[in-house]
């Protein structure tokens, strides 16, 4: 019998202290996109929870009825008119979808809208009143999601990444719909049980490209799932950046009717992530003794300076400018910085022209929080319409782009390469260079605003990663540089001296 399986959703991870609301608008431009009928079935073959969701669909008897798909670059609260644009026509396309089996969704998981400090949970509500307390919903979940209560109650089964960078994300879509499949077949009848762990953790912690501390939980989650009667085992990092209610480390446990075992290994899971709490602080590098290290290390090599504060997938300004003062400051030769954001220098640029030099102050504009404009004198290299088709470990297939963007050389040849682009953009791929004329593997120093993302395709070129200590709202510094007025408390590390327990939490 061929299943009938609904699908849309709207995948965006919030930056609360980003003062800018993510607007319909931003869903459409740059590297954001909204996805309608077939636009989401052209997803198929892409580095996407699409790519994966299309081919397990092909692979059993599933007839996917596409609804509406919608992803933004991250950025601050999702505007009302956004969210509900969205949310009406995935409702719409179930009402008229006539009769389904169930409804798989694309979600982020940290998605906080303008009027609601959740997303998810509303859009589940949103479904949840068509479809019936009934009808499985399955979602795959983002490792950063900040997992509500809401979303618990009205979601059938969930699996999350395991895997930062997300390397992972078509798999983990394919599980997602293999998991609703076997629900359909009556193979496995899913039971959900979950912890929030009382920490917050910065992002850098969470990778898995290194034994981080969340590594060690996933680890542990992996050889659950191997069990008999473990669908899903998943350990949540979350998203520091959000001053809401559901922010902070959790764990969920999908058994095959099993609700003790589903809460015996959720709870284990959270007692791992509460003993090494103090493993997840992270200690970043002064930006001068970085730029130094680099400029004095051996011929051929390459290091990678991640502006962790100023990350483009966190949702931040994207004109943090103070690794490049420092390059200034420090005069280095064969530098790389992808990007700062500057519409207005962009447009000087551009209409000085190519080859023409000019002197700007750039960045530092959007909020102040991400460093002091900074004056440069460069040539105009390089005028470019912004977008780029993404090749690398993440997003294969999906087109990158990040408005307007100029390639500015200063100090000439040798010296520094500043991309400037009208967008925030997130370099995770050797696109973000090779598609503006420079080959990262041949550059010293590569200044990248990304917290970890950029490791899938750059740990691999690179001598040295360093993670910068700058200013910016996706600092690893969580106790020290955010004023968090919505979390729940206490919460490690903003209170250190507590007790908790699972046991506590049930
Ligand atoms: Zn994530």
């Amino acid at each position: 019998m061929t299943l009938r399986i609904v699908t849309g959703g709207i995948s965006q991870e919030t930056n609360t202290f980003q003062w800018e609301p993510t607007s319909l608008e931003d869903f459409q431009k740059g590297s954001s996109a909204i996805h309608r009928g077939q636009g989401i079935l052209d997803l198929e073959g892409t580095g996407t929870i699409y790519g994966g969701i299309i081919a397990e669909a092909k692979k059993h008897d599933v007839e996917l009825i596409p609804t509406t798909f919608g992803r933004s670059v991250p950025g601050g609260r999702v505007s009302r008119e956004a969210f509900e644009t969205m949310a009406g026509e995935i409702v719409d396309g179930i009402k008229n979808a006539g009769e389904i089996d169930g409804v798989l969704l694309g979600i982020h998981g940290a998605m906080a809208l303008e009027h609601d400090h959740d997303g998810e949970g509303p859009l589940l509500k949103a479904i949840r009143d068509v479809v019936g307390p009934d009808l499985p919903i399955i979602a795959p979940l983002d490792l950063h999601t900040n997992l509500s209560e809401q979303m618990m109650e009205l979601a059938t089964a969930f699996v999350g990444y395991k895997e930062y960078p997300h390397i992972d994300t078509p798999e983990t879509g394919a599980r997602a719909m293999e998991m609703l499949v076997e629900t359909l077949q009556g193979k496995i009848k899913p039971v959900m049980r979950h912890v929030k762990v009382p920490v917050i953790a910065p992002n850098q912690s969470m990778v898995t490209t290194w034994q981080s501390p969340l590594k060690t939980i996933i680890d542990r989650a992996r050889e659950m799932e191997q069990e008999a009667g473990v669908v899903a085992a998943t350990v949540l990092g979350g998203f520091p950046f959000s001053d809401v209610p559901y922010t902070s480390i959790s764990t969920i446990v999908v058994t095959d009717n099993d609700p003790e075992l589903a809460q015996k290994y959720a709870e284990e899971l959270a007692q791992m992530a509460w003993d090494l709490r103090a493993d997840f602080e992270i200690d970043p590098v002064p930006v001068d003794d970085a730029i130094q290290e680099a400029m004095n290390g051996p011929e051929g090599s390459v290091y990678v300076l991640a502006d962790i504060s100023d990350s483009g997938a966190s949702g931040t300004a994207g004109d943090g400018t103070a690794i490049l003062a420092g390059l200034l400051r420090n005069n280095a030769k064969s530098a790389a910085v992808a990007q700062i954001m500057d519409k207005e220098a962009v447009q000087t640029c551009i209409e000085a022209g190519v080859g023409s030099t000019v002197t700007l102050n750039v960045g530092g504009k959007h909020d102040g929080l991400h460093g002091d404009p900074v004056e440069v004198t460069g040539k105009v290299r390089l005028i470019h319409e912004g977008s780029f088709l993404m090749a690398g470990p993440m997003g294969a297939g999906t087109v990158a782009g990040r408005g307007k963007t100029v390639v500015l050389e200063i100090n000439g040849r040798g010296g520094i390469e500043l991309q400037i682009s009208e967008l925030r953009g997130h370099p995770n791929d050797h696109n973000y260079f090779r598609a503006f004329g420079i080959e990262p593997t041949e550059r010293r120093i590569l200044v990248l605003k990304s917290a970890a993302h950029f490791r899938a395709a750059f740990e691999p070129i690179a001598t040295k990663v360093i993670e910068i200590d700058a200013p910016g709202i996706s600092s690893p510094k969580l106790a020290e540089q955010f004023d968090y007025k919505n979390l729940r408390r206490p919460m490690y590390p903003l209170e250190k001296d507590f007790d908790w327990s699972p046991a506590q939490a049930r």
